[in-house]
């Protein structure tokens, strides 16, 4: 398999036509690409999972995403897949049938017998991390030159001696715009591959099982506490009403869509009464509201609270209108509400 055994890479760095990048990602979900287990989607998945953790760097024009960002996707999205779903990764292949991150992570469970049956997310913090360094430290070795390679150094260039991989800025555009139809021939190419070495009992629903690795996060009080407490948005942001008590009655909403963003961003939370929030639902906010949202998160990103400084490390208000009209690219109807 060519550039599984690179050490770095450097980017090509040239302008690549959108046809350009299709046709790359098509190669590497096609069968014509090689592939022993399922780590390249495995990493498509994670990047595309990453996009608002990658840092602009202005000197060379280029975004900057850690081994460790990467590598806590790969081991959140393994992990029902694995662990849950007892769905092999990996072909048959006369030396070994388990892939190092299947082995890994059951391993984990074996140490632990509670792990099995817990929710990455309710892991404690400090085993997390253990697995997610094994996982990083081994996976990169395979996966990070192999991807590099199909893609001609076009998607990223990297050292593994390093702490992050340089992505190129026009794949970053592509991957932004194009993220909803790329996540889902992902899946289906992942799932094909799947279907090749898994008996049937366990494909049963596959895709469905690919779409709920990706775990939503259901505790959002945190954010509920800051909008409320530190920015005193009282009041819904859809509607206007006044959100009376701290607690239930206020909902953390996703301004864009969790579906489409997979991603607990500040700078993608309003507060909302029940009924807006309800009626929003998968939608996308009409236009007013993309411009109530950006003006709010000038005010919100001046602050120096932690979570905010952690969760607008990244924001870029073009970025956020490109988000917007790409998300209703991707199928999602706007919603409106009248303000009182
Ligand atoms: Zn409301």
């Amino acid at each position: 398999m060519p550039g599984w055994n690179l050490k770095n890479g450097e980017l090509n760095n040239v302008r690549v036509s959108e046809d350009e990048y299709w046709s790359l990602f098509n190669f590497v979900f096609s069968d014509a690409c090689m592939k022993r287990n399922t780590y390249k989607f495995g990493l498509i998945k994670s990047i595309m999972d990453n996009l608002f953790n990658c840092v602009f760097e202005d000197r060379s024009a280029t975004y900057e995403l850690s081994y460790e960002d990467i590598f806590e996707k790969f081991t959140i999205n393994y992990w029902n897949l694995v662990l849950r779903y007892h769905l092999k990764q990996m072909r048959r292949d006369g030396r070994t049938e388990i892939s190092k991150i299947e082995s890994i992570l059951m391993q984990a469970a074996e140490e632990n017998d509670l792990l099995e049956s817990l929710d990455y997310e309710a892991l404690p913090l400090d085993d997390k991390k253990k697995i997610v360094k094994q996982v990083s430290v081994s996976c990169r070795r395979n996966v990070i030159g192999a991807l590099y390679a199909d893609m001609d150094g076009k998607l990223y260039g990297f050292d593994l001696k390093s702490d992050s991989i340089v992505l190129s800025p026009y794949a970053y555009d592509f991957m932004l715009k194009y993220k909803s139809e790329l996540e889902k021939l992902n899946y289906y190419a992942w799932a094909k591959f799947m279907e090749k070495i898994n008996s049937d009992d366990v494909l049963v629903r596959v895709l469905d099982k690919l779409e709920l690795a990706t775990p939503k996060r259901d505790n959002l009080s945190i954010y509920r506490e800051i909008l409320y407490k530190e920015f005193e948005e009282c009041n819904c942001f859809y509607c206007g009403k006044k959100l009376e008590h701290i607690g239930r009655g206020i909902h953390v909403d996703h301004f864009i869509p969790w579906s489409y963003v997979k991603d607990d961003k500040l700078w993608n939370f309003v507060l909302s009464c029940p009924r807006c929030n309800e009626k929003k639902n998968n939608k996308i906010p009409t236009e007013i509201y993309l411009d109530m949202i950006l003006k709010r998160n000038e005010i919100i990103r001046n602050n120096m609270d932690v979570v905010v400084e952690m969760d607008f490390r990244n924001y870029d208000s073009e970025q956020l209108k490109r988000l917007w009209k790409y998300a209703q690219l991707s199928g999602l109807k706007q919603f409106s509400t009248v303000r009182p």
